[in-house]
């Protein structure tokens, strides 16, 4: 990857895996500005996970899941913050759950409820309230 400050090539002087979110963090350095940056390289879920909702499907959208908890946090100091780690606390709970790269809407809405509740009681009405439980493939 290029430096975004000049625009030369960057190398790598650190990286760790990230069991939790199942990403790799590095730390780049620049050898030319000396610019020290961080990138984490994860799976593009939108291209490899479908969410089935009334017998349609469409791709997995993090921006979507983020939004949601966005919205149901919007009470709290730093809403963006709090959404940002629960977005990615949900996507490794309902990892285990994908099957055949598709997992129906229910589940993410069951997952995000259940986080939310151990989390923030009024974040989890908030979001309940725009997204009901509902059964499975109804
Ligand atoms: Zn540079």
């Amino acid at each position: 990857m290029v430096c975004i400050y000049c625009g030369s090539e960057t190398e790598i002087s650190n990286s760790r895996n990230q069991k939790k979110t199942n990403s790799k963090w590095r730390r780049r350095t620049c050898p030319h500005c000396q610019a020290t940056l961080t990138t984490i390289e994860t799976f593009d879920l939108s291209k490899a996970v479908s969410v089935r909702s009334n017998k349609s499907y469409q791709p997995f959208s993090r921006d979507k899941l983020f939004i949601s908890l966005f919205y149901s946090c919007k009470h709290l100091k730093k809403p963006e913050l709090v959404a940002g780690g629960l977005t990615d606390t949900i996507i490794s709970k309902l990892m285990p759950r994908i099957s055949d790269a598709t997992i129906d809407i229910s589940e993410i809405i069951e997952v995000s409820a259940d986080t939310l509740k151990h989390f923030n009681k009024a974040a989890h009405v908030y979001y309940l309230a725009y997204h009901p439980l509902q059964t499975k493939n109804s």
